[in-house]
């Protein structure tokens, strides 16, 4: 235990979490239990606590925590859900998601950010996490339905597959639109078999989801970085 690490972790959910708009006192649980220092490498473990996004490799980031604290309490979980997340990044946010939901599966394009996220995952003691290694825009079918979707990369649309996969109720949170600089984050709710509502959270800001059912390439979106 360090103390001085407590202490700034407690002052990150207390300013940045708690002093904006999260109320909901299970995600506040899970930020002060979560260190985001283990998430990061050595170098930028002072940092953990600032309330924004810093590099984790392979050109990513790991999530500004009152973004993932938006987005996961968006989802409405109350502990005996299965939840899809696209994107495992670093697998803060994974981590976040598994101390309030009962299973988290996590799909990450990029294999070494896999592997280093489920041996991560795996020190800290997670045991209901599961890391898979592939296109999560394509979702990961054999667990599915899900009761809460969340993507934490931004896409051209709402992947087809994804809503596919969402359990009746569920819950969907996705960065969405045209601009690969800026996005709307959206909250989709599955009402029915075919019925889905729609509902804005707000401008964000995400690295770009790549693959079948997002943007076509790294190189497609630094095409479309350039043009503007
Ligand atoms: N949730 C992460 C933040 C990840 S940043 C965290 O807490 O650290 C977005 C991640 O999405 C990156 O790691 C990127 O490689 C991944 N990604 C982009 N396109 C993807 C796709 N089609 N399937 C799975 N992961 C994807």
């Amino acid at each position: 235990m360090n103390d001085a690490i407590d202490l700034r972790r407690e002052r990150m959910v207390q300013q940045d979490l708690a002093g904006r708009d999260i109320t909901d006192p299970q995600v506040l649980r899970a930020f002060r239990t979560v260190a985001r220092d283990a998430f990061v490498s050595a170098d930028l473990a002072e940092f953990a606590y600032d309330d924004r996004p810093l590099p984790i490799g392979e050109n990513q980031t790991i999530s500004q925590p009152y973004v993932v604290a938006l987005m996961v309490a968006s989802l409405r979980l109350v502990g005996d859900e299965r939840v899809l997340e696209i994107g495992t990044g670093s697998g803060y946010a994974a981590a976040i998601l598994a101390c309030i939901a009962k299973d988290v599966f996590s799909v990450e394009r990029h294999a070494v950010l896999a592997d280093q996220a489920r041996a991560r995952l795996a020190t800290l003691g997670f045991t209901n996490i599961h890391v898979l290694h592939g296109d999560g825009t394509l979702g990961w079918p054999e667990h599915a339905p899900y009761d809460a979707i969340s993507v934490t990369a931004a896409a051209p649309e709402i992947p087809a597959p994804l809503l596919a996969q969402l359990a009746a109720g569920g819950r969907l949170v996705i960065p969405v639109g045209p601009d690969v600089y800026a996005q709307e984050l959206i909250r989709v709710t599955r009402v029915g078999p075919d019925d889905y509502r729609q509902e804005s959270l707000g401008g964000v800001r995400f690295v770009p989801l790549i693959g079948d059912k997002g943007w076509p390439s790294e190189a497609a979106t630094r095409r479309d970085l350039r043009r503007r």
